[in-house]
């Protein structure tokens, strides 16, 4: 039997405690499940930013269409 069963948080690789009372589950800590939002909202603002660019294009020209 092994009452204490780990994790291994997906941010710095650590075994923590999964027995422990931890809010941050599955991260060891609050800083690891920050870091990992992190990650992800660059990647999430990364995807809707290169849309972006081609979007100004395009309303440019629009705004050519409008002239005739
Ligand atoms: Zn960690």
């Amino acid at each position: 039997m092994s009452p204490i069963q780990t994790f291994q948080c997906p941010t710095c690789k650590q075994h923590s405690s999964l027995a422990s009372d931890n809010p941050w589950r599955p991260f060891c800590s609050e800083r690891c499940r920050l870091i990992d939002l992190g990650d992800w909202a660059s990647e999430a603002h990364r995807i809707a930013g290169e849309p972006a660019a081609p979007s100004d294009t395009q309303l440019d020209e629009d705004g050519f269409n409008q002239k005739w």
